[in-house]
């Protein structure tokens, strides 16, 4: 029987892993090991109990007596806090998911890696503030890395049995989200529940309001460079409404090999827990004739400073992917709780990025785990400072007009 962990079971990916895992055969299936949590302790135990974990684990300390209160008597452990979770991942399993969303993901994947385990990676921002040291980690443990994202796992898809050295561009698809058709001079005034309707994918709220921005296209462009190997001159970003093509490899000869699907992460997912093979998947099939045509235009970066952002960070190299997504992270909570605008977030990240240039190691990669968690505290710190800052600006100005 497989065993397998899942970090950040309550969340968009975790709930649709479960939900591949139950169609599976759930427990009967499968060996459950780890499952972890945030804030919503009911699902997470309701989820241990159904597919008899070893462990349930969540983020707050706080919560643990009534965690352990939702799991007497179901033969489930219980911990919390961010420790808890790091030793989680030390629990042998043969398939682990990182799924929590943010820098908090990156240090139980790289413990699940240190034990030679496939990592399904979910967490992009791992590889955006950690790339070359997760690569690393997984080569010298002999573990795996199989991308989730979806358009990287597109692009692996399309790579399957050919040679690296015979790429010549990889084509990202974004939808542009929720935003795209808005007049540039409207973004501004965006409001967070404008921001959320995302026309076509189903997500967790942080990385659908970073699907309007692009700073998830652009954390994207990083995670691809990354991940394949490639250089950023390779690396383009198109917009392509439908989401039916989840993104692009262009060889040498001119061919490009495009991965079309459903919009629906449980392919992706999927994917990565029936890898090497192909196993059936609910996801929706496409009718071509019905869809009739797909559309691509260029990105206006005007309206997305994200991804020109990316290109700078990637110039940079050092640490400055930890800045720029821990600076990311930041605004986007400012952003969420209402006290700065929709296209101030590329600005303080911008501003963060220019403050901490110093700070940044030059174009030295990062050495150890140590220092990319350095930079994430250092970076939160300025780009919380920037944000109040704007807040208040903003607020100023908010007051005169009236
Ligand atoms: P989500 O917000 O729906 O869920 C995140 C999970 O992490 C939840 O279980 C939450 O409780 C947990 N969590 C949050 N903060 C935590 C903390 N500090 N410590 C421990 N646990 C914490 O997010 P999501 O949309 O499922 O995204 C998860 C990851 O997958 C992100 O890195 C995201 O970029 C990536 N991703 C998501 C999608 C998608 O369709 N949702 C697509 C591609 C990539
Ligand atoms: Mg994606």
């Amino acid at each position: 029987m497989r065993s397998i962990s899942i970090f950040g079971v309550t969340g968009s990916i975790g709930e649709q892993t479960v939900d591949l895992l139950r169609r599976a055969g759930g427990a009967r299936a499968f060996r459950v090991v780890a499952l972890t949590g945030g804030r919503n302790i009911a699902r997470l135990a309701e989820i241990a109990r159904d597919l008899q974990a070893e462990i349930a684990v969540c983020a707050d300390p706080a919560d643990l007596a009534s965690l352990r209160n939702l799991l007497s008597g179901s033969g489930v452990a219980s911990a919390a806090g961010p420790q808890a979770i790091a030793e989680a991942a030390d629990r042998p399993a043969d398939w682990v998911m990182s799924a929590i969303v943010g820098a908090a993901g990156l240090v139980p994947g790289f413990r699940a890696l240190r034990h030679g385990r496939t990592l399904a990676l979910a967490n992009k921002e791992s590889l955006v503030t950690a790339g070359p040291l997760l690569m690393a980690e997984a080569d010298r443990h002999g573990a795996r890395i199989l991308p989730v994202d979806s358009e990287h796992s597109a692009i692996f898809q399309a790579l399957a049995g050919e040679d690296i050295t015979a790429v010549e561009r990889i084509i990202l698809t974004a939808s542009g989200g929720a935003l795209r058709d808005w007049p540039l001079e409207a973004l501004a005034a965006a409001t967070v529940k404008e921001a959320l309707a995302h026309p076509n994918w189903a997500m967790g709220q942080r990385i659908t309001i970073d699907s309007a921005s692009m700073f998830n296209k652009a954390l994207e462009v990083i995670e691809t460079r990354e991940y394949f190997g490639v250089t950023p001159d390779q690396i383009e970003v198109i917009i392509h409404p439908e989401s039916l093509i989840h993104s692009m490899v262009g060889f040498r000869d001119g061919a490009i090999m495009a991965h079309m699907g459903a919009p629906d992460m449980r392919h992706s997912i999927g994917y990565a827990l029936n890898w090497p093979e192909r196993q059936e998947l609910p996801v929706a099939r496409l009718d071509l004739a019905q869809i009739a045509t797909l559309t691509f235009r260029a990105p206006d970066l005007a309206r997305y400073p994200a991804l020109r952002l990316a290109r700078e960070v990637m110039a940079r190299r050092g640490l400055a992917g930890a800045a720029f997504n821990a600076a990311k992270e930041v605004a986007l909570d400012h952003f969420l709780s209402g006290g700065i605008g929709f296209m101030d977030m590329s600005g303080i990240v911008e501003d963060t990025l220019t403050a901490l240039d110093p700070e940044m190691g030059g174009s030295n990669l990062p050495e150890a785990l140590e220092d990319v968690l350095g930079m994430d505290h250092l970076a939160r710190d300025r780009a919380g400072e920037i944000a109040r800052r704007r807040a208040r600006i903003t607020a100023q100005i908010t007051a005169r007009s009236r």
